[in-house]
């Protein structure tokens, strides 16, 4: 639950010089919303070195965990690559090169809050180019659906926050929820389904890969034989 969470009044509020020392000035552009353990995160690093990309969690002890592992990678990356030791095995990352990674992991970081409230707290308007909603909690009982993270109330505030051109990915193993997420993203004015060849032509497939493939939630559906449901969507202008 989120009754104690404090609410910055507004993004000028937020010291970002804590969250990306190297990039004084510069503006989040990306947020993962619901980072979990932060996966993306780290695999979208690299990717997009030049964009400042935020993981939003509601639960402090997995914030805290992201936050702590943002920071050893970031001692980790401006060591001396070596040949044994630059490849990071314990977490989950695959064959990710640590040391010598482009940016450094400075792009990235992870801010506790409930992002079904108060997100243009955290953004300005149209501030955003990316908004990532990967595996998020299902809410399977009809009653609870109310609590699902993409709803038509909760889409007027993300086309507040991301600008004309940006890009919304959801990625789900459970049908009923894409479906779900689809309807109301499809029926939604200021949202065009982007098909993902089209993102891949447009120089995006690294993130489409890391999006079906980066986070924790992805790499356990991935063992377990689940099938993954991929959707994303251009946000358009109003009239
Ligand atoms: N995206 C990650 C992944 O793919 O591994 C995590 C998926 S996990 C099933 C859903 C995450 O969303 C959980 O870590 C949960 O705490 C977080 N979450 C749920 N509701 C949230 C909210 N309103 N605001 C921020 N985070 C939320």
């Amino acid at each position: 639950s989120d009754h104690m969470l404090e609410y910055p009044p507004s993004p000028d509020d937020i010291d970002w010089s804590t969250h990306y020392p190297m990039h004084p000035g510069k503006k989040v552009e990306a947020a993962d919303i619901g980072c979990g353990f932060g996966g993306l995160l780290i695999a979208l690093a690299p990717l997009m070195p030049d964009t400042l990309i935020l993981g939003m969690e509601i639960r402090i002890q997995v914030t805290q965990y992201v936050h702590d592992r943002i920071k050893a990678l970031r001692v980790a990356a401006t060591e001396e690559p070596t040949t044994t030791n630059d490849v990071d095995t314990d977490m989950e990352t695959g064959t990710l090169q640590i040391a010598g990674t482009p940016g450094g992991f400075q792009n990235i970081s992870v801010i506790r809050g409930n992002a079904m409230k108060f997100l243009p707290n955290f953004f300005h308007k149209h501030q955003l180019h990316t908004l990532f909603f990967l595996f998020p909690d299902p809410h399977f009982k009809v009653r609870k659906h109310k609590a699902r993270i993409i709803s038509p109330t909760l889409l007027a505030e993300y086309t507040y926050v991301l600008r004309v051109g940006g890009i919304v990915y959801t990625v789900t193993d459970v049908e009923d929820l894409h479906v779900w997420m689809v309807k109301f993203l499809d029926e939604f004015p200021l949202f065009e389904r982007i098909e993902e060849a089209t993102l891949r032509e447009r120089g995006q497939g690294g993130v489409v890969d890391a999006v079906m493939n980066g986070t924790e939630e992805g790499k356990k559906v991935e063992r377990n034989g689940g099938q993954k449901y991929f959707a994303a969507f251009i946000r358009i202008a109003g009239d």
